[in-house]
Parts: structure tokens; C-alpha cells; sequence
């Protein structure tokens, strides 16, 4: 396919030609950012919903239950599932394959996420994706990461809805308030409402919200929510609840706020890859292999070392490609 075509196959929402362009980001470099330069322009309608919380809270099987109901609703869903800890990318491993099964013929797009492989870093990746998604008319986009690292919670927060998943059965312990994720939730769900020890989860929860929001008529304040994800029980009002937030940033123009420290996250770390890239690609491997033996050897400091790469540094743009460091 000529990328020509390609892109306008894409714009059209062909779901193979948005799994190849999405490859084509994961890829990064020159391509990624030729990919994402065709489309820009394209994107920027989509709702995107981060759900994050522990492993084993539920949230694949909330997840695809949410999607269905969205798709109901006439959306074209798309769902990336974001694993930092898995070593595949592109729906190799097992669970990956079963949750897919069940999505098939639905016509709901989802695609895997992991670490490996992605030279600009996950996050990076995540955002080039959502791009891709978006400009093929996907809305809403569900975001699936796992609440552990300060990574997935930046993906999770720069979602224009973030919903934050608890379950009971972990003692005592809530999990989200432990991880400090309840800061970002705007939609609270436990999840395994059919276990014992859901209300207390929900009530502890409810408390703690009390402490961290202010109550002010302006203030979003984040429902609890009960599911059995297992049987869809209590889907339909966490999609009720996205729908209310979505509404609630429009009329006070909190998805303009929202977007533009999406684009400053964003913006710094594409500047920050392109600045080392470009620094690195001044100083030659060599050159580089003589300042670690006289950092190791003391003669000289890590500042004064990378001051010396940064000082033949004049920002042109590099011969290799930046996606290559
Ligand atoms: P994730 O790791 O957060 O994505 O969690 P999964 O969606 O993979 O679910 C972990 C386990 O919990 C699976 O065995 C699910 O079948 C089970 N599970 C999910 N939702 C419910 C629920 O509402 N009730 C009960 N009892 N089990 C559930």
C-alpha cells in the first residue's frame, strides 16, 4: 500500500490500515513521524477514557464490557490496552488473545501495548497511537493501564476521563489511595461488587474523596460506582458517568485546559528526544568512549562531560534518525 493510500485508508477508518499505521508509529523515527504528520491535522475530536487500577481489579473484562456498551451507543470504540510489564507487543500473549475472541465481530478496534520496542518511550507511543485512532474517526478511545508506575499514571491522567478501578478482597488496604491514583480519578469503580467487602471498599473510598476535593459548584466530584464487571452489571452507569463528565468539560471548558497540558506533556518529551538525539549524533561514539574514560579516571565530572558534547551542539537536525538513540 503507498502511503498515500495508506493515509487516506486511515482517514476512511479502515481498521487494517489503522493496525499498520499504528505499527508504523510504534516503530518511531522518520516513519512515525511522517505518519503522524499526515493526519494531525485530522485528530483532536475523539473523548479519551484512561481506566487504570491494580492488576486483577477487573479491568480487561470491565473494559470490554464498557466498549460494548459504547458501541450500543453507536460509538466506533477503540481500546488500547497498555502492559508495561509484558515483553510482547501486538496481541501475542494469551489473555491478550481471549478478551480478543470476545470482542470479535463486534466491531470494536483494540490493540496491545508493551514496553519493547519503543525507543521514544511508552508514553510516546501511546500518544502517536491515540493520534492515529482518533484521525480514523475512533470516539471514544479507552486507554487500559496498569495503575503501578509513574508512566502509566501519566498515560492514565492525560485522558480527557480517567476512571480508577478498585475491587475488594486486597485486606485492608485500597489500593488506588496506596498507589496516590485517587487524585487523578473523575469516575471511581469497584469493581467485584458480587465479593464480600464491596461496601466497605466504596465507603472508604467515598471518605476519602471527602478529604481530597474541594466542594465548590464547579467541582467535578467523582461518583463511586459498583460493578460485577464478570456478569456487565453496572456497566451501563460507568458509561453514564463518562458521558457526564464528558458533558461536564465542554460546559466549562475544561477539555480545552485539559488538552493543551496534554500538548505541553507531550511537546517536552518529543523536544527531549530530539534535543538528545541531535546532541548525540554531534558527538561521534568515539568521542563519547573518550569522555566516559575521563569521567571514570576523575578528570573530569558527568556536567563537564555532557558540556562538552552540548558545546559543539548548534541544534541542526541530525544525519541518523532521532528514533534511532
Ligand atoms: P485486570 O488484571 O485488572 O485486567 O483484571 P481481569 O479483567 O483480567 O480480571 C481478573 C480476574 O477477575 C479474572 O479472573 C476475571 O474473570 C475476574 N473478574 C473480573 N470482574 C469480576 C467481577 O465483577 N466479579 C468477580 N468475582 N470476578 C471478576
Amino acid at each position: 500500500m503507498s502511503d498515500r493510500l495508506l493515509i487516506d485508508q486511515v482517514l476512511a477508518g479502515n481498521p487494517t490500515a489503522v493496525a499498520r499505521a499504528i505499527s508504523r508509529v510504534e516503530r518511531g523515527g522518520t516513519i512515525a513521524r511522517d505518519t503522524i504528520r499526515a493526519i494531525f491535522s485530522h485528530s483532536g475530536r475523539a473523548h479519551i477514557v484512561g481506566v487504570t487500577g491494580a492488576p486483577g481489579t477487573g479491568k480487561s473484562t470491565l473494559v470490554n464490557e464498557l466498549a460494548k456498551e459504547f458501541r450500543r451507543r453507536r460509538g466506533q470504540v477503540a481500546i488500547i490496552a497498555v502492559d508495561p510489564s509484558s515483553p510482547f507487543t501486538g496481541g501475542a500473549i494469551l489473555g491478550d488473545r481471549l478478551r480478543m475472541q470476545d470482542l470479535t465481530g463486534t466491531g470494536i478496534f483494540i490493540r496491545s501495548m508493551a514496553t519493547r520496542g519503543y525507543l521514544g518511550g511508552l508514553a510516546a507511543a501511546v500518544a502517536d497511537a491515540l493520534v492515529v485512532l482518533d484521525a480514523a474517526g475512533f470516539d471514544p478511545i479507552i486507554v487500559e493501564t496498569v495503575g503501578a508506575g509513574q508512566g502509566e499514571v501519566d498515560i492514565a491522567k492525560n485522558a480527557h476521563t480517567t476512571v480508577v478501578l478498585e475491587a475488594p478482597g486486597f485486606g485492608d488496604d485500597i489500593q488506588a489511595i496506596k498507589a496516590g491514583i485517587l487524585e487523578i480519578a473523575d469516575v471511581l469503580v469497584v469493581n467485584k461488587a458480587d465479593r464480600e467487602g464491596a461496601n466497605r471498599t466504596a465507603a472508604a473510598l467515598e471518605m476519602n474523596l471527602s478529604f481530597n476535593k474541594d466542594e465548590g459548584a464547579q467541582a467535578w466530584r467523582p461518583p463511586v460506582l459498583k460493578t460485577i464487571a464478570l456478569k456487565g452489571e453496572g456497566v451501563t452507569a460507568v458509561a453514564d458517568a463518562i458521558e457526564k463528565h464528558r458533558a461536564f468539560l465542554g460546559e466549562h471548558g475544561l477539555r480545552e485546559s485539559k488538552e493543551r497540558a496534554r500538548i505541553e506533556d507531550e511537546l517536552v518529551n518529543v523536544l527531549q528526544r530530539e534535543l538528545v538525539a541531535r546532541a548525540l549524533d554531534v558527538a561521534t561514539p568515539q568521542r563519547i568512549a573518550d569522555l566516559i574514560e575521563r569521567v571514570a579516571s576523575r578528570e573530569l565530572d558527568v556536567y563537564s562531560a555532557a558540556e562538552q558534547v552540548l558545546g559543539k551542539f548548534d541544534g541542526r537536525r541530525p544525519t541518523k534518525d532521532a528514533g534511532q538513540v
